[in-house]
């Protein structure tokens, strides 16, 4: 996994104003705070997650991603490494599982910036934010709490630990059907159960599942109650809910894959002007108050369209650095230059 210690210092004495402020360590967020190094801006990136990567971190690690430009293929563990090693060139100070809370402007013009832990203050701020915290949907079964992060899972962080093991997976959308068809070789055996017979998951993949001789697929059925013993789970009570039929079967662990609560938190609060959970950004990538921008998934241009893709993010994110360069330095240019002109 794509790990920077908490805190990288070097250019990070905290009593002089930052010059951007990034939040949100997501793919966007990283490459901003490359961008930010390189326009020579003194830089600090925070993220409420305890590691960088956003959403490839936490949603997806594993998974192959095909549309990175100059990557034909690349895993999202694999990118966000790439990333944090960029990102980190210019040695910015990189704050991880800090969320921000608060943010004000003062009457100088300068940003207060709050999170659990400090205060900072900054002339610019740029939010790359994505969706926002995010946690995932949980079930309310027997004994499921004795057996959270001992047995019951929300994410794959890495497939290895479910090597030879007998895997449950609940739910119907695109991540349990893939995780299933990813975790195919790896496990045991699969058994996959869903509430319904419809799944929101592709087509494609939910034919995989059927044709896949160690994945077993039961639709109307529910988790009702899993056992275990000290060492962990050890079997897990299913019931089909036309005839309430009950069956245990022997799993070592689960994994519950029903879809996440994305929470923008105290974003909503900052006076930015939103729209549908996103904030609202010019072509300049600018919000509705001076200083503070917005780029990747958490940004609706108003005069353009929303993808929310990887991509994007990177491109908006250098649009907005080089934006808040000249509203920090008003004599700066607004081109950075060419970065294969600039000595390493
Ligand atoms: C299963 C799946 C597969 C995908 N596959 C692809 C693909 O193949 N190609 C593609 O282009 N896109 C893909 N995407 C979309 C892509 O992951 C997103 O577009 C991208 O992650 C958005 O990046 P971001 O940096 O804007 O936000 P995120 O990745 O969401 O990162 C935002 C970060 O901000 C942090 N944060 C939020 N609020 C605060 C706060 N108050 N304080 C501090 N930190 C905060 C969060 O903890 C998070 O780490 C996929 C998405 C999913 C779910």
């Amino acid at each position: 996994m794509a790990q920077v210690s908490s805190e990288i210092s070097s250019n990070s004495d905290e009593n002089t104003p930052f010059d951007v402020s990034i939040i949100g360590a997501g793919p966007a967020g990283l490459f901003a705070t490359y961008y930010a190094g390189f326009r020579e801006m003194k830089t600090v990136i925070l993220d409420a997650l305890p590691e960088a990567g956003g959403q490839l971190s936490v949603l997806y690690p594993e998974k192959t991603i095909f549309d990175v430009p100059g990557y034909s293929e690349v895993l999202a563990r694999d990118l966000v490494t790439s990333l944090v090693k960029q990102a980190t060139r210019y040695n910015p100070l990189v704050l991880l599982g800090e969320r921000v809370n608060d943010l004000k402007k003062g009457e100088d013009g300068v940003f207060t910036l709050s999170t659990d832990k400090r205060q900072l203050k900054t002339k610019s701020v740029l939010i790359t934010a994505g969706v926002g915290s995010f946690s995932p949907n949980k079930l309310n079964v027997l004994n499921q709490e004795r057996y959270e992060g001992n047995g019951i899972y929300y994410f794959v962080k890495k497939k290895e630990f479910f090597r030879n093991k007998n895997l449950l997976i609940v739910g119907g959308g695109d991540s349990a059907a893939d995780w299933a068809l990813n975790l195919k070789d790896v496990c045991t055996c699969i058994v996959l159960i869903h509430r319904r017979d419809q799944f929101r998951a592709h087509e494609q993949t939910v034919k995989e599942l059927y044709n896949s001789p160690n994945v077993t697929v039961r639709t109307f059925t529910e988790l009702k109650r899993v056992d275990g013993d000290e060492t962990g789970l050890t079997s897990a009570v299913i019931f089909d809910n036309r005839s309430n039929m009950e069956d245990t079967i022997p799993v070592d662990c689960i994994l519950i894959n029903i879809g996440f609560k994305a929470n923008l938190g105290p974003i909503a609060n900052w006076g930015l002007a939103m729209e549908n959970r996103a904030i609202k950004i010019n072509g300049r990538m600018e919000t509705n108050i001076p200083g503070i921008y917005a780029a990747g998934d958490i940004a609706s241009p108003t005069d353009s369209v929303k993808l929310n893709l990887i991509t994007t993010g990177f491109a908006q994110a250098a649009l907005a650095i080089n934006v808040a360069k000249k509203y920090v330095d008003p004599k700066a240019q607004l081109f950075p230059g060419h970065s294969s002109e600039k000595s390493a």
